[in-house]
């Protein structure tokens, strides 16, 4: 499995599918694994790697949130401490995204030495923001809804580790399930986090980690432009640019169904209908 980033504080795991990554957060006397994810061999590599560095500390294992790409390989760490949101522990949904990854695995002959579970949370995170001591580091978990409606931040006070999730990533545009307008207060949360702390590392859940705050800050305003673009084009009635959008990434024709998804929902909080030219 490729490391995609490497310190004494941190590494990232890049699964070959999606790019996803897995972190895991070093302490002196504790580890923070987070969303391990996602084909079984993948998983075995994290597992074995956590066997041979991170022997008598404490583990906990934390949620960006619940769709099943991000959740897939809780049962092969179950013993481990878990944190996640309240919308993650009460989502509706918990039976579909386990149906979701039997589908996953179904399709691509896959079989698991686990079996596929809904986490379990031992610490629920319900206030916007949350402080919670992990080993010697402080921490602040944020609530971040809108990609989807049980996000978390994680923002490692004490060594200024950020792992965001399924938000700011250099690989995709936003995705939007939850709401445009709960995406947007999101994207203000990281940048309150990006202006009042000293972030040294972003880890997004798909792509690349990164280490500039020049970079960080454009990832906001790229996220912002797609948005506000795209309210831009359905409010005029006017088309939005879809090939100047997909030059700036790898793969136009999943991306395409995920734009089209966006617009419904955009179409749909802003009150157009469904269709261009149906308002
Ligand atoms: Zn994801």
């Amino acid at each position: 499995m490729k490391i995609q980033h490497q310190d004494s504080d941190l590494i990232v795991f890049e699964s070959a599918l999606f790019r996803t990554t897995t972190s895991i957060l070093i302490g002196t006397d504790y580890i923070l694994l987070v969303d391990p994810n996602w084909l079984p061999i993948e998983i075995e590599f994290i597992a074995n790697w956590i066997t041979l560095y991170a022997q008598g500390k404490k583990k906990y294992l934390a949620f960006t949130h619940s769709d099943y790409d991000h959740i897939i390989g809780y049962q092969r760490f179950s013993s481990f401490e878990t944190i996640a949101s309240r919308n993650f522990v009460e989502n509706p949904a918990k039976e579909a995204i386990l149906n979701q990854i039997r589908t996953f695995d179904d399709s691509n002959y896959i079989l698991r030495a686990y079996d596929i579970v809904y986490p379990k949370i031992d610490v629920m995170i319900s206030e916007p923001t949350t402080s919670l001591v992990l080993g010697a580091d402080k921490y602040c978990f944020s609530q971040a809804t809108g990609h989807n409606s049980d996000g978390i931040i994680i923002y490692n006070e004490s060594t200024g580790l950020l792992i965001v999730g399924d938000y700011l990533s250099n690989v995709e545009f936003p995705y939007v399930y939850d709401s445009f307008s709960n995406y947007r207060t999101t994207l203000n949360t990281l940048e309150n986090i990006l202006t009042e702390g000293n972030v040294k590392i972003l880890v997004s859940g798909h792509g690349d980690v990164t280490a500039s705050q020049d970079e960080m800050h454009t990832r906001i305003r790229n996220a912002r432009k797609y948005i506000s673009d795209l309210q831009y084009a359905i409010e005029k009635d006017i088309a939005f640019d879809l090939a100047g959008l997909l030059a700036g990434y790898n793969f136009p024709q999943i991306m395409t169904t995920f734009h089209e998804a966006n617009v419904k929902l955009l179409r749909q909080e802003l009150g157009r209908g469904i269709n261009p030219g149906e308002n």
